[in-house]
């Protein structure tokens, strides 16, 4: 397999910068997963990474070569896109044999890949099927296998799994990752849902406005969000996130609201605001790190209760605070009600502050 890095790469369509000086670096055998909400730049970086568009600046290098011009087919690529474009006419083997015969590959070597590609993939017994005779979670893994006997050094793949129903799709989730696992092949891999991302990439890289906003493991993205952009794509329920005002009340650091309570901060969290650029903080909590009770207590804030999701295993609260949605999660067996007043209580070393002017974390 083979490393590949980005350097600077842009992407122009008129004065829409798709794709916004994006730096990254793949190591060999790393899986990668761009992510990010619809129109961020992800599909743009990967075709640019197939060579399917052109660059606008900076270059592209897959192993040791700048591919920056050279055509897809001389890129040493393989593309799984999501819808998988079999061959309806041919079978699952004929699909898988067919970018070898193109290359003009002798039979028996062609026949070797072929069914060493539906061994990892577990589906030697349906290579004489037709595609219309598979499931959809077939239909993909042969896309997969159509990639595979090419023997890329990367694999590039485009929300693969969306066509998938949701529990097809987690079921083909731990496939690729184990795929990946026994392949030790470089992958790049682009999807919307963040979940995804976390569950599968070795690291990721969040992208928003074509800009990459962070790259890193998927642990270390969802401790340490960078800006509060990544803070609340990054989880779900999303991190809540609380505009407040920095301010001191009998010599110690609180954050105050609109309604007039004040958050006493730990000394480590007084000395992140005492940096901020401004007054204006955002409080970011992530729901399984707030305490909610149903009666007042001393450090807890006042909220209202909007909306209650029990979801069997947990149940998902939002409440309102200083006008705010903020999601909690509770144990099935506490009860609480639309509209109803309850106290949320902040764990001092879980959460998050952002400089309300730059949304950067504060360090
Ligand atoms: P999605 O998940 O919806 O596919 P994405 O994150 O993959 O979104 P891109 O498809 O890479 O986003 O698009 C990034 C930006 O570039 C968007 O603003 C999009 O409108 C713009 N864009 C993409 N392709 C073209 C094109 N051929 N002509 C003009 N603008 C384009």
């Amino acid at each position: 397999m083979a490393q590949v890095v980005l350097k600077d790469l842009i992407k122009t369509y008129g004065s829409v910068y798709a794709v916004n000086n994006v730096s990254l670096t793949v190591n060999d055998g790393e899986f990668v997963a761009l992510v990010g909400p619809s129109g961020c730049g992800k599909t743009t970086t990967l075709n640019l990474v197939a060579g399917l568009i052109p660059i606008t600046g900076g270059d592209i290098v897959i192993g040791d070569r700048v591919v920056n011009d050279l055509d897809p087919k001389d890129r040493d690529i393989a593309m799984v896109f999501q819808n998988y474009a079999l061959y309806p006419q041919k079978s699952v083997y004929n699909n898988l044999a067919f970018p070898l015969q193109m290359r003009r590959l002798p039979k028996d070597e062609i026949d070797r890949k072929v069914r060493d590609a539906a061994k990892v993939l577990d589906m030697t017994h349906l290579l004489e099927r037709k595609p219309r005779e598979l499931s959809g979670g077939q239909q993909q893994r042969v896309a997969l296998g159509r990639a595979l006997v090419r023997d890329p050094a990367v694999f590039l793949m485009d929300e693969p799994l969306s066509n998938l129903d949701a529990k097809l799709r987690v079921q083909m989730r731990s496939e690729i990752k184990r795929f990946h696992q026994d392949l030790k092949a470089t992958i790049i891999y682009v999807t919307h849902d963040q979940l995804e991302a976390v569950t599968m990439a070795d690291k990721m890289a969040v992208m928003n406005g074509g800009f990459l906003q962070q790259y890193d493991t998927p642990a270390q993205v969802f401790a340490h969000p960078l800006n509060m952009f990544v803070a609340s794509f990054i989880g779900s329920p999303a991190m809540s996130l609380v505009p407040l005002e920095a301010s001191t009340a009998n010599g110690m650091s609180v954050l105050t609201s609109a309604e007039g309570w004040a958050l006493p901060l730990s000394p480590l969290n007084a000395r992140k605001v005492a940096a901020a650029k401004s007054k204006k903080i955002v409080l970011g909590a992530r729901h399984s790190t707030i305490k909610l009770h149903k009666s007042a207590q001393p450090g807890a804030i006042p909220a209202k209760v909007y909306t209650v999701e029990p979801t069997g295993d947990v149940t998902f609260v939002q409440a309102f605070l200083s006008g705010s949605l903020v999601n909690i999660s509770v144990p099935p067996a506490v009860h609480v009600a639309p509209d109803e007043q309850v106290w949320l209580e902040f764990d001092q070393d879980r959460i998050h502050l952002f400089d309300g002017e730059t949304e950067m974390a504060l360090h």
